[in-house]
């Protein structure tokens, strides 16, 4: 039999728990589809010092604990599943899973988005034990220290300029001999004297056995090994947010990330967005908790209000 509610929430990161929050305090019911993998980036963080409200600091699995029993507590529906389908042709929106399908007057897509890895097992091991994606997040534990960044886009620039104020040496890792970053980023990480480039080169291995204690680079050009002392490794090689799901329904960019306008709003009336899954700029446990909100306030009022859904063409 197929279930019915008021609001569906895709994702059970710090977007999606708010969503659920804030939406079953408005007395919406709602059913959050955490994924089988619960609770996002943070599942994979040690130390969280920037979420406020907690004095000392939180790891960021006990934080997610939190904020999913706060959920629960206020009457959120949690179910462990993954979403593989959604129909926002048709209205009630539709959503499936592996083992059910659930109709639905309105849909917060909060699924978040995975940095990219480079697939070694030691940047595995030692993530949150000195390799880190985020510089915002983790740059404060590493003041003085030797760090390493590797990608050469947007993002990296942004990390290596970020991290120099607070350590002592920056050495932006990159594979190709030329960066992919806007002029403007490229030119302010050039004229920064704490930081570094070495190019055509990758890490094949991330040393040290319970903290970084540096890498193994390789010359793509002319092969040579040779091992460098770091503190920290800031892989910063870009994100794939999870869309593919809503691909073809849903308005994408050309990087993948959902399309937002009116802040929250989807092209598709009553499917709002919230999180990193649109986000490429911010990306903190803070700003996809606001997002949550303001996704679950506007996905309230449009519940409330007459409104008229215009349907995709099949
Ligand atoms: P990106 O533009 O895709 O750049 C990823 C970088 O990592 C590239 O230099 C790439 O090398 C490298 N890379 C990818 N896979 C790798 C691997 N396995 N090993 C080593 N290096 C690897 O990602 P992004 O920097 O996160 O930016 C994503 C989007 O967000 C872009 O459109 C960007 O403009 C935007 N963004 C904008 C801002 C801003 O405007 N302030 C800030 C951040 C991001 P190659 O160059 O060789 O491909």
């Amino acid at each position: 039999m197929e279930d019915f509610s008021n609001v569906v929430i895709i994702g059970s990161g710090p977007a999606g728990l708010t969503a659920g929050i804030y939406c079953s305090r408005a007395g919406l019911e709602p059913v959050l589809y955490m994924g089988t993998k619960y609770g996002g980036q943070l599942m994979v963080t040690s130390d969280v010092e920037n979420y406020p409200g907690y004095k000392d600091p939180i790891m960021g699995p006990e934080l997610m604990e939190q904020m999913r029993a706060q959920a629960e507590r206020v009457g959120t529906k949690l179910i462990q599943d993954d979403v593989t389908e959604v129909d926002f042709r048709t209205y009630p929106f539709v959503i499936r899973t592996p083992n059910e399908e659930r109709r639905a007057m309105s849909v917060i897509v909060a699924s978040g988005a995975n940095p990219r890895r480079l697939n070694l097992e030691s940047e595995m091991r030692l993530m949150g034990k000195g390799v880190s994606n985020c510089a915002v997040c983790d740059g404060f534990f590493f003041r003085g220290k030797k760090l390493a960044v590797v990608g050469g886009g947007d993002t990296a620039m942004e990390e290596a300029t970020y991290l120099s104020k607070l350590a002592s040496a920056v050495t932006v890792i990159h594979r190709r001999d030329s960066l992919r970053a806007s002029n403007a980023l490229q030119k302010e990480a050039f004229a920064d004297p704490k930081i570094d480039f070495l190019f055509d080169s990758v890490v094949t291995e991330v040393l040290g056995e319970r903290k970084v204690e540096g890498v193994k680079v390789k010359n793509v050009k002319t092969g040579d090994e040779k091992v460098m002392q770091f503190d920290g490794l800031f892989v910063a090689i870009g994100y794939d947010p999870n869309t593919e799901v809503f691909r073809g329904q849903l308005d994408l960019d050309k990087n993948g990330y959902v399309l937002v306008r009116n802040e929250t709003e989807t092209n598709i009336p009553g499917v709002f967005v919230a999180g990193d899954v649109r986000d490429f700029r911010y990306r903190q446990a803070v700003t996809a908790a606001a997002d949550g909100c303001k996704a679950a306030l506007d996905a309230d009022r449009f519940l409330k209000e007459p409104h008229q859904v215009t349907l995709l063409q099949a």
